[in-house]
């Protein structure tokens, strides 16, 4: 399967300036909600990202997103492992479980992202669901932005991914795009002025 194709086809992996949420310029972007706006090609994802799960062995009783980035892509992945869905939230900017979502004791719980990149979000759903007393066995997220090491993948783990080594990661793809500090970017330094992603009709 051909993500990047998917990506672009759906108008999903944007071109330009962009600052993202960590602070650092790109001149790429992915817009997941782009991708999952068409259900079928959510499903499609889904589907594969399950199959590779499934033939991991790994054994999941719920998937949990952090909102707002992971729901959709968590819920059609739940959907396709035929399990439950429970999503975290954050309240005062803390990741919070809500909407009389319960867990387990020793639930086994997949943390599912859109994208992961350095896995920030995702670490922290980790942390209330643990909290609460379930169990997280694994991360999945569409894509990885190359910070992370998939299962599968060659591209190595960088000092800042957060996810833990002894956890499975599994993501349909690499996007592995160039990300520079504001002081270090070449398009700022051009004369560009970089954008946030989503203020400008994207
Ligand atoms: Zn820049």
């Amino acid at each position: 399967m051909d993500i990047k194709k998917i990506y672009m086809d759906a108008d999903a992996l944007l071109h330009g300036h962009f600052k993202l949420s960590s602070g650092n310029h790109s001149e790429y972007y992915l817009q997941s909600a782009k991708v999952l706006e068409d259900p079928k090609t959510a499903a499609l994802l889904a589907g594969e990202l399950a199959k590779q799960i499934r033939e991991y062995g790994l054994e999941v009783d719920t998937v949990c997103s952090p909102a707002i980035g992971g729901l959709i892509a968590g819920f059609a992945l739940a959907s396709a492992l035929g399990c439950r869905y429970i999503f975290t939230e954050r309240v005062e900017g803390k990741m919070t479980l809500r909407r009389g979502f319960e867990v387990k004791k020793g639930e086994k719980i997949l943390i599912c992202e859109d994208i992961i990149t350095t896995g920030g979000s995702a670490m922290e759903a980790a942390a209330e669901i643990e909290q609460l007393g379930a169990e997280v066995v694994g991360f999945a997220a569409l894509a990885n932005r190359g910070f992370c090491r998939r299962e599968g993948s060659t591209l190595e783990r960088k000092p800042n991914c957060k996810l833990p080594e002894n956890r499975p990661f599994f993501a349909l793809a690499d996007f592995d795009f160039p990300m520079y500090p504001p002081q270090e970017c070449p398009m700022c330094k051009a004369g560009s002025e970089a954008v946030k992603p989503g203020s400008r009709g994207n």
